[in-house]
């Protein structure tokens, strides 16, 4: 499934869904590039769990809206290990609000985070990825971005046009032996979702047909596979992890 000698990049991985992808990316014994924001106390304790379980990890700091701190991100990880094998953009942000009260601010600042964010990163992996002529990108979008979500058109937006690119970058890259995929989670178990009115989110998960919200791991392990070898001929496609929610 892994060799042990691949390298990931998992963006927002302090916590949340990040958080469980590199750690269970790192129990394969991937190497985990632990990236986070703001939260650099909760991103050590991600790497020093990695560590203490006999794997590798290190921490960056960037926003991955900033052109200049990802370039930064990437070309440090290019001196220190030389190679990246796996991409995961999982950072993302909402500001919720509905359309006619939505500011351009909110607009802005989640399509530079989700998007533009994205875009930054792929760029930058795909420099290293190109030469090693193999590569697993899987950008996390949501069940937003598959059927739109009254009150977080932002959000909704910034995640469709995260799996239009991935669709894209698929064919693009796949004559360098590179694989993008987009995993779509629904609700799930996370800061995002505590920030959520409760009443609203029962409301939400009484739609769900499993009856319960998912755990980040759950998210986790799709994206462990879609970043594995048993995942050698899947490219372009959207995994949907969301309990059954969304039917399409
Ligand atoms: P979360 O717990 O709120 O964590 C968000 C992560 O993104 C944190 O690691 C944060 O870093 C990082 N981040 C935020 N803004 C950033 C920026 N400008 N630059 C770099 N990193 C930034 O979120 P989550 O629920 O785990 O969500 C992870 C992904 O899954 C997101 O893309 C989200 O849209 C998607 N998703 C979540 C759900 C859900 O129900 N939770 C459902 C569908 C899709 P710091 O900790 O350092 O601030």
């Amino acid at each position: 499934m892994f060799t042990g000698e691949e390298v990931a990049l998992v963006t927002g991985a302090s916590r949340g869904i990040g958080k469980a992808v590199a750690l269970d990316l790192a129990s394969y014994g991937v190497k985990v590039m632990v990236h986070y924001h703001s939260k650099e106390e909760e991103a050590l304790q991600v790497a020093d769990q990695i560590e203490r379980a006999g794997g590798t990890a290190k921490i960056f700091q960037a926003n991955v809206a900033d052109e200049a701190a990802v370039q930064r991100m990437c070309r440090e990880i290019k001196k220190e290990y030389g190679r990246l094998d796996i991409l995961v953009n999982n950072a993302g942000i909402t500001k919720d609000g509905f359309v006619t009260m939505m500011s351009a601010a909110k607009w802005q600042d989640v399509i530079d985070t989700n998007l533009k964010g994205t875009f930054f990163c792929t760029r930058e992996a795909l420099k290293i990825m190109h030469r090693q002529k193999r590569g697993a990108i899987i950008n996390v979008a949501s069940t937003s971005g598959v059927v739109g979500q009254p009150g977080q058109l932002n959000y909704s937006a910034s995640k469709g046009g995260l799996i239009a690119f991935t669709k894209g970058l698929a064919r693009e890259v796949a004559p360098q032996g590179i694989r993008a995929n987009v995993v779509a989670p629904g609700f799930t178990e996370t800061d995002m979702t505590r920030q959520m009115e409760p009443d609203v989110l029962k409301k939400y998960l009484e739609m769900v047909p499993l009856g319960r919200i998912g755990k980040p791991e759950e998210i986790a392990y799709m994206v462990s596979f879609l970043a594995s070898s048993k995942a050698a001929y899947i490219t372009g496609k959207v995994f949907i992890v969301d309990g059954g929610l969304v039917t399409v």
